[in-house]
């Protein structure tokens, strides 16, 4: 199939943000951007779609989620928690009851979410594996997701029993043994882990949280045997002091010296969050090429604070941005997750000239895409994978501006008119194919009722 997008307004990517008041046009060919510029001509059986008065920016690559808890948001008991409170009120007493349709209705809300702000790859921290779980309803993510076309990194987590585990109260939520968890990443890994330019699926190997989710020789063994399967690997880290204090109390060191010293550092490895750092560290995590998914509203959600992320940056640190689950978050938002990242990273530093939109939407973009090992997406440009946003500005907010180059990040409120991913539309006309919106609202009540 071939696609003409015609007269489109601005286009806006990590290169830069530019007019085209006479309009430009570009050619879709197979899963890949073939061409653009201001004297092309449709062809015979292409589909033309009206690119007028909209803005074209690069598919978001959102690099941490967990999807399942879409619909775990908004409890009454942990609205105002900050992360371990939260923890012991909404998830650990809730995960193992997650069944098969609260999962598919949030897995599919979590996705719809994303696609309607702008996103094409997600990359979803899925942690819901137990002793008695049944390995199987991770699949379901990767179900939900081709029955939507959008591109899903499956990062396999989980908790991993060890020596000093002795007891657990809650016999639903005993964690898995090693040999279990490797054993699924291999049945993972043959089943979806595609390693072409355009894959549409990938796995991960990320358990927990490296410090206390599992042994420390756990740790190295398994950054082995990912690193054998060339697959990369993803955790979380250093999101609230408490979490700098366990490591220091437990480990005598920090955490970016910790999970250096057992093989966890590199540039096939990104952690979310990361945002109480030293200078020490940061230095390790750009010497490393180590990677960092920003969540800025979930870290506001949670009262956990401001990642340096400009000072990392500086360093060469690999940035990219993630919603984080939406039970940390009330959304499932891209754009305003770029927004958020724009302003805060402003107010932090102080410095407007540096924080341009440009610069964080290469974070949401081009960036994302290389943490996740994609090295042709991200940008506007020939060659390119075809994953792209066609925003229209008929929002409120959007009125009045005098660039609607900068309209979508700077409002965080523009419309998906139509959303490329691989090649093929996936949004049009601001609706998705074959999304039920009835039977989802539906499915996600039943779900919170049940959860409650
Ligand atoms: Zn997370």
């Amino acid at each position: 199939m071939s696609y003409f997008i015609n007269n489109i307004h601005s286009v806006t990517d990590a290169s830069g943000a530019h007019s085209y008041p006479q309009g430009i046009h570009l050619r879709v060919s197979g899963h890949i951007i073939s061409e653009i510029g201001s004297d092309l001509q449709p062809r015979e059986n292409e589909t033309i779609i009206d690119g007028s008065d909209k803005v074209l920016m690069p598919g978001f690559v959102n690099t941490h989620h967990h999807l399942f808890q879409s619909v775990l948001k908004g409890l009454d008991v942990s609205i105002n928690h900050r992360l371990f409170d939260w923890l012991n009120h909404v998830t650990f007493p809730r995960v193992s009851r997650v069944n098969e349709q609260h999962l598919r209705a949030g897995v599919r809300l979590g996705l719809a979410e994303l696609m309607l702000s702008g996103t094409t790859v997600c990359a979803d921290h899925h942690y819901i594996y137990y002793q008695d779980s049944n390995p199987e309803l991770g699949d379901i993510l990767f179900e939900e997701a081709g029955q939507l076309g959008i591109r899903l990194v499956l990062c396999r987590g989980g908790q991993l029993r060890t020596d000093r585990d002795m007891e657990y109260p809650n016999k639903n939520t005993v964690p898995e043994t090693m040999d279990f968890y490797m054993r699924d990443i291999e049945r993972l890994t043959g089943l979806y882990h595609q390693t072409t330019y355009d894959a549409m699926s990938k796995i991960v190997v990320a358990p927990n949280t490296p410090t206390f989710s599992l042994d420390p020789g756990m740790l190295r063994e398994l950054a082995g045997f990912a690193r054998s399967l060339q697959l990369r690997m993803h955790s979380h880290l250093s999101e609230t002091e408490n979490y700098v204090e366990y490591c220091l109390a437990t480990h005598q060191c920090l955490p970016l010296e910790f999970v250096a010293k057992y093989d966890w550092v590199g540039n096939d490895v990104w952690y979310a969050h990361m945002v109480h750092l030293t200078d020490q560290e940061i230095k390790i995590v750009a010497d490393t090429g180590t990677g960092v998914s920003h969540c800025p509203s979930s870290n506001g959600r949670l009262a956990s604070g401001i990642a340096r992320i400009k000072d990392m940056d500086d360093a060469g640190v690999p940035i990219s941005i993630g919603v984080d689950g939406a039970a940390s978050n009330e959304a499932a938002h891209m754009l305003s997750e770029l927004r958020l990242s724009w302003l805060m990273q402003r107010a932090a530093t102080r410095n407007a000239k540096d924080i341009t939109l440009e610069r964080v939407i290469g974070w949401g973009t081009v960036n994302g895409a290389r943490i996740l090992g994609y090295q042709n997406m991200g940008l506007i440009q020939p060659g390119g994978v075809a994953d792209f946003t066609l925003f229209s500005l008929d929002k409120l907010a959007n009125y009045g501006m005098h660039e609607p180059k900068y309209s979508p990040v700077a409002c965080g409120d523009a419309s998906v008119d139509t959303l490329f991913c691989n090649g093929k539309p996936i949004i049009q006309q601001g609706s998705i194919p074959g999304l039920d919106r009835d039977k989802l609202k539906a499915d996600c009540a039943q779900a919170v009722r049940e959860l409650a």
